[in-house]
């Protein structure tokens, strides 16, 4: 295959535009909706969460700016010297390092930010996904952060709280990143087994080996509105099917209906939400065991000590019916 760069003719692209006023162009701090067409200056986004405040449309969040909505008064990030090698020395347009470091230079270290924080006055470890980095892929840092953010949790008795937006795994580590399914789920059964809840956040878009590993095992599971979560995109079941699909096809209000979602959530409600059931949840005092890790401990010393009586007391019952004369 040649690698000839793809040219575009602009004169082209212009001739096929209809006649009429060009479009405005907006000041660099200005987004516009796609739904409704509002504007919203930067600080009126930030103010509002990025939900279009006319028509509710979500837009997307950097995890770093998630972090920052959810915790009560800053947040510590933990791990952020990880970086991910590049094994396979894999070039598809460009070699795999070079991809990493253009994400890299738009201002996130890793496709999963993990933090430390209070949510509501709650202590809790989050993990955000940034779909911004490489897709939110996958790789060996995303598994190796999740599976330190759950060690940590158990060490602390802390909840987990994670946010994902992902294309699923990614393709650059190859099986490797593949390995990264297991390995997470290995981490949310680690939290299962230490009686410690996780609240999952499923943001659009949640695909592929992320939907397909962790993001669908969360002990409480939100959604954002209109996100997409599948594992795979309706473009590529499309393409290989050649059928059209509804256009509500793995939309969270779908998954919602389908059982695979708890809640559809508007992100202005999302921290109380989170933070309600973290109280729910919540141990009663810091590192004290859960009242089930309490009450199987107590059954297990109940029945050890039974255990311990018994073979005297059924030496005693086998004497009394060998010799009933002298209980008499
Ligand atoms: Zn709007």
């Amino acid at each position: 295959m040649s690698k000839r760069p793809i040219t575009v003719s602009v004169d082209r692209l212009r001739r096929k535009r209809p006649d009429g006023p060009p479009p405005r162009r907006l000041p660099a701090d200005e987004r516009s909706c796609p739904k409704c067409q509002s504007h919203w200056r930067a600080d009126e986004m930030r103010r509002n969460l990025r939900v279009c405040a006319t028509c509710g449309h979500h837009f997307a969040v950097g995890a770093r700016e998630r972090l920052d909505q959810f915790a009560d008064d800053g947040w510590l990030e933990l791990w952020p010297e990880l970086r991910a090698s590049d094994p396979l020395q894999f070039v598809d347009l460009e070699p795999y390092p070079d991809r990493v470091e253009r994400a890299e230079r738009a201002g996130n270290n890793e496709a999963l930010v993990v933090g430390e924080l209070a949510m509501g006055g709650h202590e809790c470890i989050a993990a955000i996904m940034d779909f911004s980095y490489l897709g939110g892929s996958m790789g060996s840092v995303v598994g190796e952060k999740l599976a330190r953010a759950a060690d940590r949790c158990v060490e602390r008795g802390v909840p987990m709280v994670v946010l994902t937006a992902s294309g699923g795994a990614r393709m650059q580590e190859g099986v490797i990143a593949l390995m990264q399914m297991a390995k997470t789920v290995v981490a949310f059964e680690l939290m299962q087994d230490a009686e410690l809840p996780v609240i999952v956040v499923l943001v659009h878009p949640t695909t592929g080996g992320v939907w397909a590993s962790f993001a669908s095992l969360g002990d409480v599971t939100y959604a954002e509105p209109g996100a997409l979560i599948a594992f795979s995109g309706p473009r590529v079941i499309e393409q290989t099917t050649r059928e059209k699909l509804a256009p509500e096809f793995g939309r969270a209000e779908t998954q919602l209906l389908n059982g695979q979602v708890d809640a559809v959530v508007d992100r202005r409600e999302l921290k109380d939400r989170i933070a309600k059931v973290l109280g729910i949840l919540e141990r009663p005092t810091g590192l004290d065991p859960a009242p089930a890790v309490t009450w199987a401990q107590e059954t297990a010393e109940r029945a050890a000590s039974v255990a311990r009586g018994l073979p005297e007391r059924s030496r005693r019952l086998v004497s009394k019916v060998l010799k009933p004369e002298e209980g008499a």
